[in-house]
C-alpha cells in the first residue's frame, strides 16, 4: 500500500465557469486557470501521482501545453489512473476536503463522486468528498479562493 496527498488552490474570478469535482455549476464566477481550474480533481490526481512517488500534474499536463487549454480535468484524472495501471498501481481509495466560501457544496456532493467514480473507475464509496467554509478567514474565508485537499491509497496491481 502506498498513500498520497494532493493539494490546490484557485483564485474565483468573474466570468469564468465554475467546475468542481467535474460538476459544473451555474455562477457568474469560476476559477482561473489553463484547464478547466478544478482544484478538487487536480487534488486528487497530485494525490494520486504523489502515492506512486510520481511528479506532479503540472509535469504531466503542463499548462503552457495548448493541448490543455479549458480541458475537462476528469480526463486529466483518467489518465493519472492509467499512468498508474501502466506502473503497476490502482487506487484503492480516495478522500478530499473542499474549502470554499461559496457556492454551496454539499446538494452537489453525490454529484461530484459520480463524476470522480467514472474517471477513477472506483466505486462511489471508496471517494470521499467533503466541504467546509473557511468561516471568513483569509482570502478563501473572503471567496476569492477555493483550495481542496485529497489523500489517496494505492495498491500493487
Ligand atoms: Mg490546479
Amino acid at each position: 500500500m502506498r498513500i498520497g496527498h494532493g493539494y490546490d488552490i484557485h483564485r474565483l474570478v468573474p466570468g469564468r465557469p465554475l467546475v468542481l469535482g467535474g460538476v459544473r455549476f451555474e455562477t457568474d464566477y469560476g476559477l482561473e486557470g489553463h484547464s478547466d481550474a478544478d482544484c478538487l480533481t487536480h487534488a486528487i490526481c497530485d494525490a494520486l501521482l504523489g502515492a506512486a512517488g510520481l511528479p506532479d500534474i503540472g509535469h504531466f499536463f503542463p499548462n503552457t501545453d495548448p493541448a490543455y487549454r479549458s480541458i475537462d480535468s476528469q480526463i486529466l484524472l483518467a489518465r493519472v489512473v492509467s499512468e498508474l495501471r501502466t506502473r503497476g498501481w490502482a487506487p484503492v481509495n480516495i478522500d478530499s476536503t473542499l474549502i470554499a466560501e461559496k457556492p454551496r457544496i454539499l446538494p452537489r456532493l453525490a454529484e461530484m463522486k459520480l463524476a470522480l467514480s467514472r474517471s477513477t473507475g472506483l466505486p462511489v464509496e471508496d471517494i470521499g468528498v467533503k466541504a467546509t467554509t473557511n468561516e471568513g478567514v483569509d482570502e478563501i474565508g473572503r471567496g476569492l479562493a477555493i483550495a481542496a485537499h485529497a489523500v489517496a491509497l494505492l495498491k500493487r496491481l
